[in-house]
């Protein structure tokens, strides 16, 4: 197997924890006489985000999605977030503003506890399968009862969070139709129209056409398909597996994220940040990243592979009793894929030379955290014509070309 560090973007740096919290009252306007007729494409947290707060924004939206809402990364992610894993980089920013988003936004739409969003103490720690039993420390939680060491806190209930990926991504779409009669059609974006420079309209598969006087591209991996983007700038799918179980004895789990260095048994060097979350739904989900793949055209059509399976199911034993076959069912063994791009920023901005023409991609391992602010950014950019929640300029596909480009 050939592993890649992916949710190597740094460990969380100590810091000054400050809430500014950011009202979604701020992203919201006034109905607008004349409605922008916006199309999004991709039905993944990106897509689903910027949806919303364009509707919030008075937009009259469809958002297309080709096969189902949150059917890939964004259904089956592990949906941690972190307030400053990202500080001193590129994303400093938009993770910030993203994490206290979360915060309102499950204020506003997580009425019954519907997609789990909580907060959490996150511990790294060391697994070596040739060393049965834990050293028992005062950070461990007592369900971590493997051969863990070497255990530290590096993320406070302040700092790290949870939500249910997928069921996040379809409180917020089913709220937007709700709310603000976004239409949600399932179909797959075959082209755009572009005359004179601007976008005029999409067309589906089969050549049904949308007119549009924005369209926003927000396909995660598979935007390298559509040509208009990839003659632009290169997103690849890094491929990454999970599995979910479903414990007997969930209550006993607490509310603990644990990212691993992991020895599996003969094996001198560690595979690294393999995680593991615990939610409040009773499920606790493991996850694991591999290497880059073609991305099939179909998503349901993705499939884990059999070593990944296997890895998975072990690191679950060999760190708690209560994660072993017999006594946790096994609720899915499922991979997808991170959209990367190579200088591992997302891009979000119009696109060169098209206007209207919008796209949102490349959110690598921390898509979910950072879709709320990438969407109510978008949303300012196609209504206002610039983002005042994020500073968009350093995500600008312009870069590609060497262009600076205003957002
Ligand atoms: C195992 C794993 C664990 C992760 N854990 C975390 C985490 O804990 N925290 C975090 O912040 N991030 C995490 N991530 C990253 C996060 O999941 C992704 O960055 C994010 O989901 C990407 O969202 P997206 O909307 O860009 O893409 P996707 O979720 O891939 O959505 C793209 C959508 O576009 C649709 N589509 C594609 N082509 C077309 C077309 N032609 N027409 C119409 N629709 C189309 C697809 O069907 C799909 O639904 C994880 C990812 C993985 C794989």
């Amino acid at each position: 197997m050939n592993l890649v560090a992916w949710w190597g973007v740094g460990t969380p740096r100590s810091s000054t924890v400050q809430f500014h919290r950011v009202p979604i009252s701020s992203a919201k306007g006034s109905p607008m006489a004349d409605p922008k007729r916006v199309v999004v494409c991709g039905g993944g947290v990106i897509g689903v985000s910027t949806a919303y707060f364009l509707a919030e924004k008075g937009a009259d939206v469809t958002l297309i999605e080709k096969s189902d809402v949150a059917c890939a990364a964004s259904g089956k992610a592990g949906g941690f977030l972190a307030l400053d894993w990202c500080d001193g980089g590129p994303l400093e920013e938009l993770a910030r503003t993203s994490f206290n988003l979360h915060r309102s936004l499950s204020e506003e739409l997580d009425g019954p506890r519907s997609y789990g969003y909580r907060a959490l103490t996150t511990l790294s720690l060391t697994v070596a399968e040739s060393e049965g039993s834990s050293s028992a420390t005062s950070t461990l939680p007592s369900w971590v009862n493997g051969a863990a060491r070497s255990c530290k806190t590096i993320g406070t209930p302040e700092t790290t969070a949870q939500v249910h990926p997928r069921l996040f991504t379809r409180a917020l779409i089913d709220r937007a139709v709700e709310k603000h009669g976004v239409k949600v059609e399932i179909a797959k974006l075959e082209r755009l129209e572009v005359e004179e420079g601007r976008v005029g309209s999409v067309v589906l598969e089969g050549g049904r056409v949308l007119e549009a006087d924005a369209v926003v591209l927000a396909l995660g991996p598979w935007s390298s398909k559509l040509v208009l983007l990839s003659s632009l700038f290169r997103v690849y799918g890094l491929k990454a597996h999970s599995l979910v179980l479903e414990p007997r004895e969930h209550s006993s789990i607490t509310p603990h994220a644990l990212s691993l260095t992991y020895y599996p048994s003969g094996r001198e060097t560690p595979l690294v940040d393999l995680e593991v979350y615990p939610r409040p739904t009773g499920e606790v989900y493991l996850c694991g990243v591999g290497e880059v793949e073609e991305v099939p055209d179909d998503p349901e059509e993705i499939r884990s592979n059999p070593e990944w399976k296997e890895l998975l199911r072990r690191v679950a034993k060999n760190v708690s009793s209560y994660l072993g076959e017999e006594v946790a069912r096994v609720k899915a063994e499922q991979a997808c894929f991170l959209p990367c791009t190579d200088d591992g920023v997302p891009v979000i901005g119009e696109v060169p030379g098209v206007k209207g023409c919008y796209v949102a991609t490349g959110h690598n391992c921390w898509g979910i955290l950072n879709g709320p602010a990438t969407g109510a950014a978008v949303a300012e950019l196609v209504v206002d014509g610039h983002s005042s929640i994020v500073a968009l300029k350093r995500f600008s596909p312009a870069r590609f070309l060497g262009l600076s480009r205003k957002a």
